[in-house]
C-alpha cells in the first residue's frame, strides 16, 4: 500500500489547555517507549480550540512526532460571525488537519452535506487537509441502506473538489451507532463501506484518485481491535475518540503500522 496510514485521535470537548501538556506529553512517552517512527505513518493530536495553541508549542519546542488537527471550522472566511474560527487562523497555528462533518455536529449543529463540503473546500483553499466524516446511523443500518447513505454524503461533501483535491485529503468513515457505544463495527462491515468509498472516487474521479485518497475508520476504536480492522485492504487509518484520552491506549493503536 502506497498510502500513508493516518491514525488520529478527537479529544472532543475534553481537555484544557493545562491538561493537555499531560496528555501530549504521555502520549509521546509512551510512543517513544517502542521507538516510533513517523516516516511509517502519520499520528494526529486533534485537541479543542482553546489547547491547539499549547499543542503547537509542545509540538515544535520538543519536536515531537505528531501532526496538529482541529475539530472543526468556519466555511466563512472571516467577518461577523461570532464564535466561528476560520481556516486562516487554523493555518497560522499550523494546523495540518481538520475534521469536518463529525456525526456529532451533523446532530448537534445542523451540518449538512452542503455545509461540510464548503468547510471541506475552505479547508483546501488554506493548505489544510479535511478529514471529512460520513456514515449511518443506526436505523439506517437496520433498513440495510448504509452503503447508498453512506455514499450519498461521500457525493455532497465532495461536490465541486477536483481530483487533485480528493487524492489529498482523507474521507473517515464513522458509523454513528459505533461512537462512543463500545459496538464496534466487525471488520467486514469497515471493509464493505470503505471499499465502496473508494470506488465511488473512483466513479466520481478516476482510479488513481481512488488509489491516493486516504480512508479511515471510526467508531470505538481500541488497542485489541485495531489490528483486525486495519488489516482490510481498505482502511488505511483510524478517527479515534475515547480511547485518544488514554495515553497508553492511544499510542498503542498509533503504533500499530509501525
Ligand atoms: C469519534 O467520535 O469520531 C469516535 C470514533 O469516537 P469513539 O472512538 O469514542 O467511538
Amino acid at each position: 500500500m502506497t498510502r500513508k496510514p493516518i491514525m488520529a485521535g478527537n479529544w472532543k470537548m475534553n481537555v484544557d489547555h493545562i491538561e493537555a501538556t499531560g496528555l501530549v506529553e504521555k502520549i509521546h512517552y509512551a510512543l517513544l517507549d517502542k521507538d516510533y517512527d513517523p516516516a511509517k505513518s502519520e499520528a494526529v493530536l486533534i485537541p479543542p480550540f482553546t489547547a491547539l495553541r499549547t499543542v503547537r508549542t509542545l509540538i515544535d519546542g520538543d519536536r515531537l512526532p505528531f501532526q496538529l488537527g482541529a475539530q472543526n471550522v468556519s466555511q466563512h472566511d472571516n467577518g461577523a460571525y461570532t464564535g466561528e474560527i476560520s481556516t486562516a487562523m487554523l493555518a497560522k497555528l499550523g494546523v495540518s488537519y481538520v475534521v469536518v462533518g463529525h456525526s456529532e455536529r451533523r446532530q448537534y449543529f445542523g451540518e449538512t452535506d452542503e455545509i461540510i463540503n464548503a468547510k471541506a473546500a475552505k479547508a483546501l483553499a488554506a493548505g489544510i487537509t479535511p478529514i471529512i466524516c460520513v456514515g449511518e446511523g443506526l436505523d439506517i443500518r437496520k433498513e440495510g441502506r448504509h452503503v447508498e447513505y453512506t455514499l450519498e454524503q461521500v457525493r455532497g461533501t465532495l461536490a465541486g473538489l477536483t481530483a487533485e483535491q480528493v487524492a489529498g485529503l482523507v474521507i473517515a468513515y464513522e458509523p454513528v451507532w459505533a461512537i462512543g457505544t463500545g459496538e464496534v463495527a466487525t471488520p467486514e462491515d469497515a471493509q464493505e463501506v470503505c471499499g465502496a468509498i473508494r470506488q465511488e472516487v473512483a466513479a466520481l474521479y478516476d482510479e488513481p484518485t481512488a488509489e491516493a485518497v486516504r480512508i479511515q475508520y471510526g467508531g470505538s476504536v481500541k488497542a485489541d481491535n485495531v489490528a483486525q480492522i486495519m488489516a482490510k485492504p481498505d482502511v488505511d487509518g483510524a478517527l479515534v475518540g475515547g480511547a485518544s484520552l488514554k495515553p497508553e491506549e492511544f499510542a498503542a493503536i498509533v503504533r500499530f503500522y509501525q
